[in-house]
């Protein structure tokens, strides 16, 4: 697999937030989202290749089994990441994907935490691969209150719960977040939907490992 970092810290987004977890990022995106706070990713070859074993050496040194999968997009590295829950069996498994590919990791995930890109990712559009409803939330990053037309759009055309939608501002910075935060918490308020905020951010702004 290639591996751009593992650390350990406390969930910081989703229905876990504050839970404390290991963090395998691996390497490597297909979209290019202009606000994506992890570009350092995007390039497979950015990562570092390490065995299932190698990973799982890293991963015991930490008193925890709430492990989060993120990227990048873990989903194009599926058949390693597989080979590697085949061996995690007693972990909680996160996985954070934008949701643009099929999952073939379902029997071994606990929680996905699914970001569709909108269109203020300026990605071309991408089709959702819907996720077990039972094991999904859609986490829906935020960026002006104009996108709140095309998030319900979103999800009345792929049929998600509305219990299943988290709404998290846009921003790396604790100031834009803020400033976000106060009209989206709002929004979440008046339309019933579930507000995230970043808390790693809030805690240490935009920095890695953390
Ligand atoms: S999908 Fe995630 S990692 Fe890929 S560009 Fe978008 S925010 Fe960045």
């Amino acid at each position: 697999m290639q591996v751009s970092e593992i650390f350990y810290s406390v969930q910081g987004e989703g229905p876990n937030i504050g839970m404390p977890a290991i963090f395998l990022r691996t390497a490597g995106c297909h979209l290019r989202c202009v606000w994506c706070d992890s570009k350092f990713t995007w390039e497979r070859t950015s990562g570092k290749k390490m065995t299932t074993n190698e990973i799982i050496k890293e991963l015991k040194k930490f008193p925890c089994k709430h492990l989060i999968i993120t990227g990048g997009e873990p989903l194009i590295q599926q058949s390693a990441i597989k080979e590697l829950l085949e061996k995690l069996k007693d972990y909680y498994i996160e996985i954070e994907t934008s949701g643009s590919l099929k999952s073939y990791l379902d029997d071994y995930v606990n929680h996905y935490n699914c970001s569709p890109k909108l269109s203020n990712s300026k990605n071309k559009t991408i089709r959702l691969e819907k996720l077990p409803d039972e094991k999904t939330v859609y986490k829906f990053v935020v960026d002006s209150p104009k996108d709140l037309k095309e998030i319900k759009e979103f999800i009345k055309t792929n049929k998600i719960a509305q219990k299943n939608v988290v709404l998290m501002p846009q921003g790396i910075k604790k100031r834009e977040i803020a400033e976000r935060s106060k009209w989206l918490v709002e929004i979440c308020k008046k339309e019933n939907f579930r507000f995230s905020p970043r808390l790693h951010i809030n805690i240490w702004g935009n920095k890695r490992k953390v």
